[in-house]
């Protein structure tokens, strides 16, 4: 992984035949997802889609062949990725747990849980969600009430977690929670005391309750957890240390192409509807494409910071704000240059639609603004 020091836009040779393999696999696979569909882009989920990826040996593609990876590189993987959010694919049932379940799996449960969970995952078989945000704590995660009790055979957990994506149709949640009141009291270190838990989605006392975003879909839902018991093994890691190891599971959430590649629909929608004889199109547009060339050069180098073992936080904030900024003025630019031409129901009307009432989330969604922006400021010692 040579991160940074690619010249831009260069990959190398295996790198663009894969390209290619995922360009010929896609032209067929997305055959049948309309339009209007593909502008979900990573939230848009087919559990059937993550099978076929599973067969190509595209989940988990860096991970150890033990666990049932692939052992492929950070830019190979980067490829896959940049290839299914640029066509819109409907990659959102196994995303999270390639992104950063899997991993975490890896990292804090090698010889218990991860033996069982992780081939699963790499066949498209085993999808995740996120159990940190609660009613009372989004940005604030220190303040969470959740607990799990210690019992005879295992762990008993209460509490609520809301926003979870994917829950619906996903087999394991990692939740966060209390084991210690240790930190729930504000005078003491507020992160201590959290542990993270492994938990069946079928587990008795867990119920999934819907929650209809603005767009009319179903993504989020709020979970319940009643006397929900999980065994001994499903603590991830040592009891205590849960805050630490969120730290790391937040900078595999944040570093990804998905935080700028969200829009790409109405990107290509843009581009085909635009007059290459019209300057303004050719202005506006041609600096949103060197935005997003720019955006790609960062992310890779976050890419390969992940690939070579070091901690990216402060680059994962950059990226993600940098690139929700540039996402969400797609829609106002969209609307400035074709509004009074994209024909109502066209496919640009509609990705300009979608957009305007998805992109406010881009800054909510895996940390706000104002908490990457403190991250920044902490990471350059301005605070
Ligand atoms: C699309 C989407 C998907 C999500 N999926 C998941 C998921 O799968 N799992 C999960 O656990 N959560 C999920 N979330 C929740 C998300 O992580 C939280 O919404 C986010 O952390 C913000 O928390 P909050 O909504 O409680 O807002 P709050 O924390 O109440 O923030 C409200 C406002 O106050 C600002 N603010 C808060 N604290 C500070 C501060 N210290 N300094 C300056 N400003 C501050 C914020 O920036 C924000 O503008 C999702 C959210 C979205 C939008």
């Amino acid at each position: 992984m040579q991160g940074l020091l690619i010249a831009p836009g260069t990959l190398p040779p295996e790198c663009e035949a894969l390209r290619a393999e995922v360009r010929a696999f896609l032209a067929e696979a997305m055959m049948d997802i309309p339009p209007a569909r593909r502008n979900r882009n990573w939230s848009g989920a087919s559990a059937e889609f993550s099978r076929k990826m599973g067969e190509r040996g595209w989940i988990g593609m860096t991970w150890p062949k033990r666990y049932g990876g692939h052992e492929r590189s950070s830019l190979e993987r980067y490829v896959v990725l940049e290839e299914m959010l640029a066509a819109g694919a409907p990659v959102g049932a196994h995303w999270v747990a390639d992104r950063q379940s899997g991993p975490l799996l890896m990292r804090f449960a090698p010889d218990t849980l991860a033996p069982r969970i992780v081939p699963r995952i790499a066949r498209g078989e085993a999808f995740f969600c996120i159990g940190m945000s609660e009613p009372d704590s989004g940005s604030d995660l220190a303040s969470i009430r959740s607990r799990a009790d210690r019992s005879a055979d295992g762990w008993v957990i209460n509490g609520r977690k809301v926003w979870t994506s994917g829950a619906h149709r996903a087999h394991f949640m990692i939740a966060l929670v209390r084991t210690d009141d240790k930190g729930a009291d504000r005078s003491t270190n507020r992160h201590a005391g959290m542990s993270q838990f492994l938990i069946d989605m079928q587990t008795p006392g867990l119920t999934v309750r819907p929650i209809i975003n603005q767009l009319g879909e179903h993504d989020f839902n709020e979970v319940t957890l009643d006397d929900v018991r999980v065994p001994h093994e499903n603590l991830i890691g040592n009891e205590g240390e849960g805050w630490k190891q969120v730290g790391a599971e937040l900078a595999f959430e944040r570093s990804g192409p998905e935080r700028y590649l969200s829009s790409s629909q109405l990107l290509l929608e843009m581009l085909d509807a635009a007059d290459a004889d019209n300057p303004q199109h050719a202005l506006a547009l041609g600096r949103v494409v060197a935005q997003y060339g720019t955006l790609r050069q960062m992310s890779l180098g976050v890419a390969g910071m992940l690939a070579r073992g070091e901690n990216p936080a402060l680059a994962a904030a950059l990226v993600k704000d940098q690139g929700a900024l540039v996402e969400q003025a797609m829609p106002d630019l969209a609307h400035e240059l074709f509004g009074d031409q994209a024909e109502p129901g066209s496919t640009l009307d509609v990705a300009m639609r979608y957009s305007a009432l998805a992109v406010p989330s881009f800054s909510l969604r895996g940390g706000t603004r104002e908490i990457l922006r403190g991250i920044i400021a902490k990471g350059m010692d301005l605070r």
